[in-house]
């Protein structure tokens, strides 16, 4: 029996991405929505089969606790709303997949994790990438020393993010800027790589003046992660210029490359290092499978078989300490260290 999901907002990553993944889940389905726009509701729930019975307004939601068929609730709002929505979730008896990023704050991630706990329910923030198959494969390669230690990684998430009064431009609803909605891909990813916790981070900031989007949040943003190997990790976010998404990760003997890394397809992996003196470019098959009904079904198979998540609350939770060093460290004008943090690593 799969198991049932209510999703919560229907903005354009509901729309355009999850929705439709459903159709190539094995273990998840949708049976409900939650929505603040009936009448869209009403046409998204005739579309995908969902009952009246089904649909929700925020204000109803609680409501779910009622209905046997939700087992988990895929929460797709504005950022700084992920934390009620999780707690009344937990409330009623839900398991929860969050989007990234988490939460606003480390106080309120905090509060999700410990909700969840005392509801006896999972919480799996929804990290896609840690679930898309050429990233694990990369994963797998740097793990495993395939070219020796790793000594540097090069990040990068930039987008010329549209010019309108969309909730990502408003510090209260976004928490911030390109940070924490995509620079968070550089800092999660080069974390999944390497399976350590940075020791320390420096970062600066900078918007340009006058441009409207950046009234309340910031445009660009270079963090560098120092890792207790000696790893040093260079990422590069931005909101203001054209699209580039990319990583290379240098080892001693080959590098791993990853351009595109962070779309929703058409990802492409290369291996390029010199066994015989001769440089030599490998390629590995994108496998192309859906990164959202990845983690649906990953998080179901966890409801079926009562276990922990790959990427728990613990995980959103990291990555929201470490970016608020980054801002602490852009402000001050200095290297930030890190408190040692348990490693939560289940890709191994
Ligand atoms: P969106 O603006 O398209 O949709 C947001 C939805 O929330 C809309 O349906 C809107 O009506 C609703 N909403 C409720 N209260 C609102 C309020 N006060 N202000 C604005 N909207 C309100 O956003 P989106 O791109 O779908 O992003 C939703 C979440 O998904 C965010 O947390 C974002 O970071 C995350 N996201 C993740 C990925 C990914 O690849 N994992 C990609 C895009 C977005």
């Amino acid at each position: 029996r799969r198991v049932g999901y209510a999703v919560v907002g229907l903005g354009h990553l509901t729309l355009n991405e999850i929705l439709p993944a459903f159709g190539q889940c094995k273990h998840a389905k949708v049976v409900a929505l939650v929505s603040g726009d009936a009448d869209k509701m009403a046409k998204v729930a005739h579309q995908y089969g969902i009952k009246p019975s089904g649909c929700y307004s925020y204000q109803t939601y609680d409501q779910l606790k009622d209905n046997p068929e939700v087992e988990v609730i895929y929460i797709v709002l504005p950022n700084s709303m992920h934390h009620e929505f999780t707690l009344r979730g937990a409330k009623a008896g839900k398991h929860i997949l969050c989007e990234k990023p988490m939460a606003n704050s480390v106080q309120e991630c905090e509060e999700m994790i410990a909700a969840c706990k005392k509801a006896g329910k999972h919480l799996m923030v929804a990290y896609r990438i840690q679930y898309e198959p050429l990233n694990r494969q990369a994963q797998k390669a740097v793990r495993a020393r395939t070219y020796g230690q790793t000594k540097l990684i090069q990040m990068v998430n930039c987008q010329n993010q549209a010019h309108d009064q969309q909730w990502r431009h408003k510090k209260a609803l976004a928490g911030g800027g390109a940070l924490p909605d995509i620079g968070l891909y550089c800092l999660n990813t080069t974390r999944y790589l390497l399976g350590e916790e940075p020791i320390e981070v420096s970062a600066q900031l900078y918007s340009t003046p006058g441009d409207a989007r950046f009234k309340e949040v910031e445009e660009n943003v270079t963090f560098t992660l120092r890792f207790p190997s000696g790893v040093l990790a260079q990422c590069t976010t931005g909101y203001g210029s054209f699209n580039s998404k990319a990583y290379t990760v240098h080892a001693e003997t080959g590098s791993i490359k990853m351009d595109p890394a962070f779309p929703y397809h058409g990802l492409h992996l290369e291996y390029v290092h010199a066994p015989n003196g001769k440089q030599l470019k490998e390629t590995p098959n994108d496998p192309m499978k859906n990164q959202f009904a990845l983690e649906m079904d990953h998080l179901a198979e966890c409801v079926r078989q009562n276990r922990p998540p790959y990427t728990p609350g613990e995980e959103g939770l990291q990555d929201q300490r470490i970016m608020e060093a980054i801002y602490q460290s852009a402000r001050e004008s200095k290297p930030v260290k890190l408190a040692a943090a348990p490693r939560l690593d289940a890709f191994r």
